[in-house]
């Protein structure tokens, strides 16, 4: 009987040194022997965690995907308004002296001051446009870690390897 080697990181069938090019069991192409399964519980944990990890990864991106699109509509709403305010300003004419009573200042002038007023508006529209958005994105990852922190499926250092922090964090220092 040859030595075991690895395990199959597919099925978790012990590989033998000597081997084939695929699995025993499976039948399924073997990777490298560096690559193989150090334990069949590792194999194990392999095989039912990559679905998990895509899945929470994937959500991530959506969430950073909504966050994104809320900060996007927020600049949109930003530029758009700076336009409609530099044209406005531009139709600014020099105070008149021909108003129904009297002199006019160049600011009362209607279309300037219509101009500012809507671009006042869209700035505004579009930033709690943007929060509102922002916010169903924020509230998706806030609601991922949460998830991933509860996750009885993930080890402490496949948990920090989702949320990003590294592994160290959350483990009381040795004194
Ligand atoms: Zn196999």
């Amino acid at each position: 009987m040859a030595e075991v080697i690895g395990y199959c990181p597919l099925c978790t069938a012990p590989v033998e040194a000597g081997h084939g090019a695929v699995c025993i069991s499976c039948y399924e192409k073997l990777p490298p022997d560096a690559e193989l399964a150090q334990s069949a519980d590792q194999a194990r944990s392999a095989i039912t965690q990559a679905p998990l990890k895509n899945r929470y990864a994937d959500a991530y991106r959506v969430g950073r995907t909504i966050d994104s699109f809320g900060t996007a509509i927020k600049f949109a709403g930003f530029t758009i308004a700076g336009l409609i305010l530099v044209v406005s300003l531009s139709n600014m004419r020099p105070a008149s002296p021909l108003g129904p009573f009297g002199p006019q200042p160049a600011l009362l002038n209607a279309a300037v001051l219509g101009g500012v007023i809507v671009a006042v508006l869209v700035a505004a529209v579009g930033f709690v446009l943007g929060v509102l958005v922002s916010a169903q994105g924020q509230i998706l990852l806030a609601t991922l870690d949460s998830a991933v922190n509860n996750s009885h499926f993930l080890t402490l250092s496949e948990k920090a390897a989702i949320l990003g922090v590294p592994s160290t964090a959350g483990v009381p220092a040795a004194t």
